[in-house]
């Protein structure tokens, strides 16, 4: 299980979220078979999304990240509820990328130049949707400048996923710590030099629990944990969402369908298959009818 730990300087000058997210990234690469590089892309997605999610207040609420850039994975999406449960998918699952000259997998490369959309769907009719450019597809560097630019909201961002040499996730994590309004000085000061200091977050998280990589970007600064909240990989796919889906394809895809003697649709974000058969999709098509 991942879990996700909250805290708040104790002079309300900032908060901060740190994330253990090796189970979810892990799962993310069971079910889509992600190369390294791919694993590495869509697992900071899913740990950004978790921190980011994790901050609604409402249990209706949905946080989306859409990396929508011109590199060889294509498109990354990961979509996160209240607590940080989150699901996603690359276009791309077997991008394969060499390794760039310092030995690290080329996730910049991956995801290439665009946009990052952030959407909140907060249960009001049309979702808030904010877009900022891709500065270095990095992720964390992304998610910062997005919340910088678009949200006004001074952002240190951290993300790490570590792929053992059997290609499975050996650490996956994230620590997101943002400045609130009047934020003092001297707060932010100890934070810059604590994070300068730091080793990568990879290299921490081989030894420590997310409660001790908190402490270290936060030394010195007097904090409260306010909660720790067990995350996963969890999609919300049914047959009747499917079904749904169907629908709104209209009558004419459907009956092509028909004529194909059925249709097997499979989840794009956990590859559950849904298989539905000609008389299945008649009745669908009655349903239209009704409408
Ligand atoms: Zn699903």
């Amino acid at each position: 299980m991942s879990y996700i730990v909250r805290a708040m300087t104790r002079d309300g000058s900032a908060r901060a979220v740190v994330i253990d997210a090796k189970s979810i990234v892990e799962r993310a690469r069971e079910i889509h078979s992600t190369s390294p590089t791919a694993t590495a892309a869509l697992g900071r997605t899913l740990t950004a999304a978790s921190m980011i999610g994790s901050l609604m207040g409402n249990s209706d609420d949905l946080l989306t990240l859409r990396f929508k850039g011109d590199g060889n994975g294509g498109t990354i999406v990961a979509t996160s509820d209240y607590l940080g449960n989150v699901r996603g998918f690359i276009q791309n699952p077997n991008v394969d990328l060499p390794l760039k000259s310092n030995g690290k997998l080329d996730v910049a490369g991956c995801v290439g130049a665009g946009q990052l959309y952030v959407l909140r769907d907060l249960g009001e009719s049309e979702p808030y949707v904010g877009i900022s450019d891709i500065v270095s597809g990095e992720i964390a560097e992304d998610i910062a400048a997005y919340y910088a630019k678009s949200e006004q909201i001074p952002t240190l961002c951290a993300l790490g996923v570590l792929i053992g040499v059997d290609y499975s996730v050996e650490t996956a994590g994230g620590v997101l710590i943002q400045l609130l309004p009047n934020a003092d000085e001297g707060i932010i000061d100890i934070l810059e030099q604590n994070a300068a200091k730091l080793p990568p977050l990879t290299t921490m998280l081989k030894s420590m629990t997310p409660e001790e990589v908190l402490a270290e970007f936060l030394k010195g600064i007097e904090y409260d944990v306010f909660d720790k909240m067990d995350c996963e990989y969890l999609c919300t796919c049914s047959r009747e969402r499917t079904a749904n889906a169907l629908m709104s394809l209209g009558k004419k895809e459907l009956e092509e369908m028909i004529a194909d003697g059925g249709a097997e649709l499979s989840c794009q974000f956990c590859d559950k298959k849904y298989k539905f058969s000609a008389s299945d999709l008649r009745e669908l098509v009655k349903g239209i009818n009704k409408k």
